[in-house]
């Protein structure tokens, strides 16, 4: 079993094998760091393997599988196909522990460069960023509430613990506004933010608030400005729907892309090689051009 920490000959063929499959596990030097735990765990989770990290008989198999089919892949593509020469990483960002939520999750490259900016600020006056992860599975199941072509699959996306607003403002991390048509504030509690009181909306009151007071920073600006949009909530919300369709939590970087020119295909080519995308549900989506607003 090898873990953060072993070293040897079998981390070394580890590492380069992660490394044919594009994982980056970093330099093939025998030695388990960070680098190649967060490898494993983005395999692991590719695989829909249980992601801790630990390369155990289970993930040395399945290597062992994705490499053959690897091999296969590129001698049938030749070798002009598969490599894009912009590929982005996936890279770990830390996030504030809550209930059943993330201490870490996975961006794109450039999009945890601009959360981290985000990060920095909200930490800085004494507010929290929870998380209920960011990066979706290739292989994940499509539902109402997951779209086909979500801003998840390509990195772009991350969602806020979906428990730490909209049930109690008095206690909670995040406090939810209304903010036009179906748009939402958010609010982070913070030491050193602006003394407010906000009209709260919570999943048991989705139209009439209640007053919230506190010291907060507003976190929709602070992600606006790092190059992070808003999305709206379902109308289902706000007639009797699940309180999934609420996605205050749900921020997006839309940087770089061009309206109903950039496709979903030419973002998951940013982070996957062809390889890897083709068979997969979301790849059937590939033409699909983004509009004005990325729906
Ligand atoms: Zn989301």
């Amino acid at each position: 079993m090898l873990r953060l920490d072993s070293r040897g000959e079998d981390v070394r063929t580890l590492q380069e094998n992660l490394t044919l499959l594009g994982y980056r596990p970093g330099r093939a030097d025998g030695v388990f760091g960070e680098k190649t735990e967060n490898a494993v765990i983005l395999f692991q989770e590719a695989e829909g393997l249980y992601a801790d990290g630990i390369a155990g008989p289970q993930t040395l198999q399945a290597l062992d599988e994705a490499l053959r089919d690897h091999v296969q892949e590129m001698q049938g593509l030749g070798d002009s196909a598969g490599e894009s020469p912009d590929r982005l990483p996936f890279v770990r960002v830390p996030a504030d522990k809550y209930r059943d939520g993330y201490d870490r999750f996975f961006l794109r490259e450039d999009v945890a460069a601009a959360y981290q900016q985000v990060r920095d600020q909200v930490v800085e006056a004494g507010g929290r960023l929870t998380s209920s992860g960011a990066r979706r599975s290739l292989n994940a199941r499509v539902s109402p509430s997951r779209s086909a072509t979500s801003f998840h699959y390509t990195g772009r996306a991350l969602d806020l613990h979906v428990g730490s607003g909209m049930e109690s403002p008095a206690r909670d991390p995040y406090v939810i506004t209304s903010d036009g048509e179906r748009y939402w504030r958010v609010y982070a509690r913070a030491e050193d933010g602006e003394a407010m009181e906000l009209d709260a909306l919570t999943y048991g009151s989705r139209k009439r608030p209640r007053k919230a007071t506190g010291r907060f920073l507003d976190l929709t600006a602070l992600f606006e400005q790092a190059g992070f949009a808003r999305i709206r909530a379902r109308k289902s919300f706000f007639d009797g729907g699940t309180w999934l369709g609420a996605e205050w939590w749900h921020f997006q970087y839309e940087k770089g892309l061009v309206p109903r020119v950039s496709t979903f295909g030419d973002e998951l080519l940013r982070v996957y090689d062809m390889a890897t995308l083709k068979d997969t549900p979301p790849w059937r989506f590939r033409d699909r051009v983004f509009g004005v607003n990325w729906g």
